[in-house]
């Protein structure tokens, strides 16, 4: 069994002021950076941009944080042969060497840290403490995939009398990486590295969102000496070069973070085959959720409004993991609904760059406007019992406040489509079962919470919750590399789970040698 010893990466206590000193220089130092140009790298080369996207920050829309070439699907097939070219080469190393070669980035990104959280809070609108932990996520799976690695880089032997067995694994190919603004790092990182460590090589195709986060994390790759054509930055269009990359005979594999609709598009389509392939392609699809906490009677309230809060309105509740329901028992609803409406009401919304944000904007404006449509919904299927008011921030960049919603129907779409947004929909239930059904009555299965104090309950819980990572007694977000190893299922993702014990298993192909001696 493969035991790590790793650690994982603490976050920066910026309740030091040292340390809050340090981010401050950082955004200070970046905002100098502004607006530079970063085109597609294929090969080590950097490449003539033919069409620019504008990467903008969303707490101030007018600032444009970066220009990010957009390649052409003729620049996707370059980076693709590229990525088979180099591929030789990569996979013959010695899994210890890749591993190496991940401690080297994991280091550097130690050493960029506040410089690359400082990034995310322009880039992405992530408050500080969001930002951070990006950050040392990022850092948890270059360390967690290379301690792996090098453990599954040791054949395994199975030896009788007059017959030699060996065990061992090998890289799957060319791998296209296709990942979310949301961890604009962590989850970028995480695919990519995963990849890499495993001997495959890589066309890294991010949102266009955080464009600019992938080029500092393109350019820790070149810093620590990986060869030219192992990885290639592609960002682009995902529309446009998207189909090209998922569909080339050349990629042999496609790990996909994302939206549900592209996840299920890349899936059906990439099962088509045609003649000039020469292996099925593998794909990984890690979608969206539909999250519930679920508060009983006897709960600490205390903590469950703060689990709750942090859960659903966190970086604006712009998490695959963040809760969207909230189930609690009839005893205690309307002192638990009270709270929550204070407490979320009292949240600061306002722009990442300030240490006090709680909540910062949403990404871009087609996310604003169909987060609004949502809350326009919530007065036609519910009752709005918080509504913050945001309009004083208008203008400036995409906010909207945290919502609360009751008296929804389990079946209508506020319950039951993901909103991506500070949208929290409160449940009445009499019985836990009642609790459970709502709770499951859904398309996805990510994450699930309760708060109880009754161990019978926690463990009806456990037995009927239905997702990936059930957290009792604390807030469903903010899963740990190793403790907490991440991933759903049903129409949540089709994959392992992320910085978990099988997940560089996806990425190889196990091979069996028997010699007769
Ligand atoms: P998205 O719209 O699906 O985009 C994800 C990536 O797919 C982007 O790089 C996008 O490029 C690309 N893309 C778009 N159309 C494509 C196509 N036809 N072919 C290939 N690629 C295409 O998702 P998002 O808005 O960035 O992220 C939010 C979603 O991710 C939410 O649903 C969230 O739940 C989910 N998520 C899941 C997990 C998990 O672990 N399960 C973690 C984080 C986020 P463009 O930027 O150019 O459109």
């Amino acid at each position: 069994e493969f035991v790590p010893v790793f650690q994982n990466e603490p976050f920066s206590d910026f309740s030091l002021e040292e340390v809050r000193e340090q981010m401050e220089a950082a955004l200070e130092d970046i905002s100098n950076y502004m607006g530079e140009e970063y085109p597609v790298v294929i090969n080590g080369r950097i490449q003539e941009p033919h069409e620019m996207l504008l990467s903008r920050n969303p707490s101030n829309s007018s600032q444009i944080v970066g220009r990010v070439a957009s390649a052409t699907p003729d620049q996707a097939e370059e980076a693709i042969d590229a990525a088979r070219r180099a591929f030789k080469e990569w996979s013959g190393i010695e899994a210890k060497y890749r591993s190496e070669y991940l401690e080297l980035i994991a280091n550097e990104m130690r050493d960029r840290r506040f410089e690359l959280a400082a990034w995310m809070v322009y880039e992405c609108g992530k408050p500080w403490v969001e930002a951070d932990a990006d950050v040392a996520e990022a850092i948890d799976f270059c360390n967690y995939y290379a301690e792996q690695m090098r453990f599954l880089g040791e054949p395994r032997h199975r030896d009788v009398p007059g017959e030699e067995n060996s065990y061992y694994y090998r890289a799957r190919g060319v791998v296209v990486v296709i990942s979310p603004w949301n961890f604009p790092l962590a989850i970028l990182t995480g695919m990519t590295v995963a990849a890499l460590v495993s001997g495959n090589t890589v066309i890294m195709k991010p949102a266009e969102q955080s464009s600019v986060i992938a080029a500092k994390l393109m350019e820790i790759f070149s810093n620590a000496g990986i060869p030219s054509g192992v990885v290639n930055y592609l960002p682009g269009n995902g529309e446009d070069i998207g189909p090209v990359l998922v569909n080339s005979p050349d990629v042999d594999m496609v790990t996909f973070t994302g939206s549900r609709p592209v996840g299920l598009e890349i899936n059906r389509s990439a099962s088509d085959t045609d003649q000039r392939q020469h292996s099925v392609r593998k794909i990984i699809a890690e979608m969206g959720g539909k999250n519930a906490i679920i508060v009983d009677a006897d709960a600490d309230l205390d903590e469950a409004v703060q689990g709750v809060v942090q859960s659903a309105f966190s970086y604006a509740g712009q998490k695959c993991s963040a809760c969207s329901r909230v189930i609690v028992m009839e005893d205690v609803y309307d002192q638990f609904l009270e709270r929550l409406v204070e407490a979320a009401g009292s949240l600061v919304v306002g722009a990442a760059e300030h240490p006090a944000t709680t909540v910062g904007p949403v990404i871009d404006k087609a996310a604003l406007d169909r987060i609004n449509e949502y809350i326009e919904l919530a007065y036609e299927e519910g009752d709005v019992v918080l509504a913050t008011d945001v309009s004083e921030l208008e203008g400036e960049g995409y906010y909207v406040g945290p919502h609360i919603i009751e008296n929804v129907a389990s079946e209508s779409r506020l319950a039951q489509e993901e909103i991506f947004g500070p949208v929290l929909v409160v449940f009445k239930v009499q019985k836990l079962n009642e609790a459970f059904e709502i709770a499951n009555n859904t398309d996805y299965a990510l994450t699930g919470g309760m708060y109880s104090r009754s161990p019978k309950n926690l463990q009806q819980a456990r037995l009927k919750m239905i997702c990936g990572n059930l957290y009792l007694n604390r807030g469903i977000t903010g899963a740990l590399v190793d403790r907490q190893p991440f991933g759903g299922f049903r129409m949540s993702g089709i994959g392992t789970k992320a910085g978990g014990p099988d997940y560089l298993h996806q990425f190889l192909i196990p091979i069996n040698v028997t010699e007769n001696t």
